[in-house]
């Protein structure tokens, strides 16, 4: 399907916002104002959205703030999503995208989860022709992204 991209990835930004109040999350967006057209499956890509926004809150300390940026590129969206938790240690990087991959520290804290979101995120990605990546500081925070080829075409939002 066509999807109106700034719209989905509002929504999925919308209901973390609802579900994370007794957390204090401070969401700041930076998601361009102007209809984008992508295409593939609608499910597919909120699962995606989904898994790397969860990360951030299961991540991040309470009052934390979580900054979610979409922009437009030459031929390809880029999303990021900014937290401001406990960070990746540089040797464990390489890993995060492998399936039941969970870093030791951040399991140690007692946050539940099988290690699967971020593999499923990048198998998303990668079958919408885009890609996905990370940067981040142990102790000071991360940033996952992922881009996605944009469809010259008219979209309508919902
Ligand atoms: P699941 O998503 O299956 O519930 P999970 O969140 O542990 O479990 P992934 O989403 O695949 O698994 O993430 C893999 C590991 O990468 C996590 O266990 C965590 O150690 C680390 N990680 C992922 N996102 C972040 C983040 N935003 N900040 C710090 N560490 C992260
Ligand atoms: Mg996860």
């Amino acid at each position: 399907a066509t999807i109106h991209a700034p719209q989905l990835i509002n929504q999925v930004v919308d209901r973390f916002e609802m579900s994370t109040k007794n957390q204090a999350i401070d969401f700041k967006r930076k998601i361009v104002d102007e209809p984008i057209a992508i295409k593939g499956d609608r499910d597919k890509l909120m699962q995606l959205m989904d898994n790397i926004v969860s990360n951030a809150v299961k991540y991040s300390p309470e009052g934390g703030s979580i900054t979610v940026s979409l922009k437009q590129e030459k031929d390809r969206i880029v999303v990021s999503v900014k937290d401001e938790g406990v960070g990746i240690p540089k040797e464990n990087i390489p890993n995060v995208f492998d399936r039941f991959y969970r870093v030791d520290k951040a399991r140690s804290r007692n946050l539940g989860g099988t290690g699967l979101g971020l593999a499923i995120a990048k198998e998303i990605a990668l079958a919408h022709g885009g890609n996905i990546w990370v940067s981040s500081e142990w102790g000071k925070g991360t940033t996952f992204s992922f881009s996605l080829p944009y469809a010259e075409e008219v979209v309508i939002p919902e």
